[in-house]
């Protein structure tokens, strides 16, 4: 097959915010921070420098915060109609869809994501999730009962929206992230500081730039960049910020939460996951094969809901590792630009070695590789498609999210009985999603009564597939929801007045 490279125009519309370094979105201006710390943001299909990042300082954090509060009390924002509010983020989805081709390809220079992927995948959700939450701008509200409980009283509840957010978002898919935090806030009302990943904070910009352009009143979206451990900790710690709306690993997570309690902070935990994928014997074995290897190919196994533990029933184990096989053997790794690559790199040489030391202890603890597949090219931080076997329960394989492509597979027994492969299936600490694949309906309602996890989908079913439903985890995969009215209702507080007649 010929490759070809994605057209260099828009590589170079790519580049355009690449050559802004050093800049703050705060109280709408672009800003130096109060320092002039840079940090490189590199390329991980070549390991080149392609843009530095700002290192904003508390006080950059700060004027954020207060910019972000002020918009909130007295700009024009308050004082929107719901339908103006809509427009405008009807305005940025569109000015997102007008960009897709830019921002596709900025997420692959960034993220290593194959650009397909990123403009079929990233835009075409980013878009349609604004478009969805702005939707509930009139809809959301409280309650008028209808008759009181004690005395002649007129009660309702009311929603207003929950203040000054700050938003938190990992490197993996950095544009819907970005999206996902600030489209549900500015629905309810709110203002909101976001701090995207050191590593990935591009396309946050370019969207910065984007609401500035749309006509978002200044100081309703401001973006900090820099390290979580100052720019993302002073955010938490932050007095005069309401509520913290974090995606990342559960570990920091888990120093989020324990942050935030000093001021009660309201806080959303999108975590990590290590989800089961089960195939049963009536299953259509080939096509549930293909879906799983395919599967941890999207964002080179960088997904929280990516299915990683697959349990697959005795009778069809040997015909699903084999599928696995052959299609783990066809992966082509490669140039996130190149037109027909399947899988970028990893992040980061800290995420490859993080990946290849999970393989390693794997192997030691007696896993075989029945699948592997992709050469891995040039300089940047590729790792074949992995297919692991023969791993206990227990083993950190099976336990801990690797975030590569690496899927671990055994088989399970049961005949009749459902009880050893839900047993399996909640073996984890986790619970974000789990995939089904099975013909039997009777099967399918029995195993998503008793999976422990946010999603369930069967039978090739996207996880997070509808922006109307609710995504979040079970266990440590989470705390709260986003998407669907919980996501704007997360961004809201409720206030119930009664008066006397
Ligand atoms: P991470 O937790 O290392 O970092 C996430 C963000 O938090 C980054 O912006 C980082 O700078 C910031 N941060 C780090 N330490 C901080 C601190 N002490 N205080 C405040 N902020 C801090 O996660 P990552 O490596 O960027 O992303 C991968 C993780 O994200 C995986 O565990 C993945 O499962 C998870 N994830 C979850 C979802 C979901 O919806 N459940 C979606 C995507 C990614």
């Amino acid at each position: 097959m010929t490759t070809t490279t994605i057209d260099k125009n828009l590589d170079h519309l790519a580049r355009g915010i690449l050559s802004r370094p050093g800049r703050l979105l705060i109280a709408g201006k672009w800003v130096s921070g109060a320092s002039d710390e840079l940090a490189d943001v590199i390329n991980p299909a070549t390991t080149d420098v392609i843009g530095e990042v700002s290192i904003a300082r508390d006080v950059d954090v700060d004027a954020a915060v207060i910019a972000a509060r002020r918009a909130f009390e007295d700009g024009p924002w308050p004082r929107m109609t719901a339908g103006e509010r809509a427009r405008l983020i009807w305005k940025l989805a569109d000015a997102i869809d007008g960009h897709s081709d830019e921002l596709a390809t900025l997420e692959s220079l960034n993220g290593g994501n194959p650009f397909e992927s990123n403009r079929q995948f990233d835009v075409r959700v980013a878009a349609e999730r604004l478009r969805y939450n702005a939707g509930w701008t009139n809809k959301i509200g409280g309650m008028v009962p209808l008759a009181p409980t004690h005395g002649e009283l007129f009660s309702y509840s009311m929603r207003e929206p929950v203040g000054v957010v700050g938003a938190i978002t990992p490197w993996n898919a950095p544009l819907i992230m970005a999206v996902g935090k600030i489209a549900p806030a500015v629905a309810a009302g709110c203002t909101i500081v976001l701090k995207p990943s050191e590593l990935t904070p591009f396309t946050a910009l370019r969207l910065g730039e984007l609401a500035m352009e749309v006509g978002f009143p200044d100081g309703v979206i401001n973006i900090v960049t820099g390290f979580g451990a100052d720019v993302g900790q002073a955010l938490v710690n932050h007095r005069d910020v309401n509520k913290i709306s974090f995606t990342g690993s559960t570990r920091v997570g888990k120093s989020i939460l324990a942050a935030s309690a000093d001021r009660l902070k309201r806080v959303t935990l999108e975590l990590g996951g290590k989800s089961p994928i089960i195939i049963f014997p009536d299953a259509d074995v080939e096509a549930a094969a293909r879906a799983t290897v395919a599967g941890i190919f999207f964002k080179s196994g960088q997904f929280c809901a990516a299915g990683t533990r697959v349990f697959a029933h005795r009778k069809i184990y040997d015909r699903v590792v084999a599928e696995m096989a052959r299609v783990a053997k066809s992966v082509r790794i490669g140039d996130p630009l190149e037109v027909g690559t399947d899988m970028g790199p990893l992040i980061s040489a800290a995420q490859l070695a993080r990946v290849e030391a999970y393989v390693d202890g794997a192997r030691k603890a007696g896993a075989e590789i029945v699948a592997e597949g992709g050469d891995t090219v040039g300089r940047g931080y590729f790792h074949p498609a992995m297919v692991l076997g023969g791993l206990k329960v227990d083993a950190s394989a099976m336990q801990e999210e690797i975030f590569g492509p690496v899927l671990c597979v055994s088989a399970f027994d049961d005949d009749g009985g459902l009880d050893e492969v839900i047993k399996l299936a909640n073996a984890s600490d986790y619970g974000l999603a789990a995939y089904l694949w099975t013909r039997d309906v009777s099967v399918v309602h029995r195993m998503a009564r008793s999976i422990r996890a946010g999603s369930i989908s069967v039978n090739g079913a996207r996880g997070a597939g509808n922006e109307g439903l609710p995504f979040g985890g079970y266990n440590q995969s989470g705390i709260g929801r986003e998407g669907g009215s919980l996501g704007v209702e997360g961004h809201t507080e409720i206030k119930t007045v009664n008066i006397a007649i």
